[in-house]
């Protein structure tokens, strides 16, 4: 066995014992054969929710919900308030556990039997509504702080970069129009920036699912039509979930050839191209035509 093998073996064999004792025992070698780590995307599918049900002391916040969502796919998801549209993302991530239903990672990874830690480990990242950014480090530090992950915190801000680490930062800083504010405290930025550096935080993880929950509620015009420009530059690369109101917004992103999906009480009310959808009467009684 070369030294490089041996060496492959034991880090191996030390995130196992490491997912090992973290869950308690629940994933020992029977849990390692039935839960491969790696999701098999094969399908072209990228997640899967199938039939899912969540309630609220009977109210039905998701009600037999199913929907796929292709790799590499931008998709849109719109829906009056109250629909399940952040619910969705709770389920997705771990956070709620469903009633009923399955949710799955590629054709083979179950997500309802992961923690909310692992499922972002295995390249599931989300923005919330607000920004959640360190206010008090830089725009810079903040996206070296993301990218060294969550693994060792504090230790990364002194740890010296790679030049590849350093390249990867500046291209990020570019891609969210930030490179003019590199070395500016984050909480100086405007409310939009501060969005988009915690998009880039996200991106620089390499996720391959990110889950948008309004990003660009209360951003002005032209950061709204930037945020387009930059999921529409992320298409192909990283399957995109955008939940959002602003139909202007929408329209950018799906242009007449993307699919939007329609959420009323927790389930799927249309899906379909943006015209398609807009002209649905059931969509248009609750959503459009308010
Ligand atoms: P949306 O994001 O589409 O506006 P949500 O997913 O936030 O909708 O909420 C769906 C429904 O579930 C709403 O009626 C909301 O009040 C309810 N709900 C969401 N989270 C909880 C909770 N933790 N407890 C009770 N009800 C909740
Ligand atoms: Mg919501």
């Amino acid at each position: 066995m070369t030294p490089e093998l041996q060496e492959r073996g034991a880090q191996a064999r030390r995130e196992h014992d490491e997912r090992l004792a973290a869950s308690g025992g629940r994933e020992g070698s029977f849990g390692r054969a039935l839960q491969p780590r790696t999701p098999d995307f094969a399908h072209g599918i990228a997640l899967y929710v199938d039939d899912v049900t969540v309630s609220f002391d009977g109210f039905k916040a998701l009600d037999d919900l199913s929907l796929a969502i292709g790799v590499g796919e931008l998709r849109c998801i719109i829906g009056p308030n109250g629909a399940g549209k952040t619910t969705m993302m709770d389920v997705i991530t771990g956070k709620t556990r469903p009633d009923a239903g399955h949710v799955h990672f590629g054709s083979n990874i179950d997500l309802l039997r992961l923690r909310e830690n692992e499922i972002a480990q295995l390249g599931i990242g989300r923005k919330f509504q607000k920004p959640t950014v360190y206010e008090n480090l830089s725009v810079f530090e903040n996206l070296e702080l993301a990218l060294a992950g969550d693994r060792r915190p504090r230790a990364s801000l002194f740890a010296k970069l790679s030049a590849a680490q350093r390249d990867r930062i500046d291209a990020m800083l570019a891609q969210i129009h930030l490179a003019a504010e590199a070395r500016r405290p984050a909480g100086l930025l405007s409310h939009g920036q501060k969005q988009w550096l915690e998009i880039g935080m996200l991106l620089v993880q390499e996720p391959t699912l990110l889950l948008l929950d309004e990003p660009v509620a209360g951003m002005t015009d032209e950061e709204t039509e930037r945020t387009a420009e930059l999921f529409l530059s992320l298409e192909g690369r990283h399957s995109l979930v955008v939940v959002e109101h602003d139909m202007v917004f929408i329209e950018r992103l799906a242009q007449g050839r993307r699919k939007v999906t329609v959420l009323h009480e927790g389930s799927v009310l249309a899906e379909g191209l943006l015209a398609e959808v807009q002209c649905h009467p059931q969509v248009v009684e609750v959503y459009l035509g308010r």
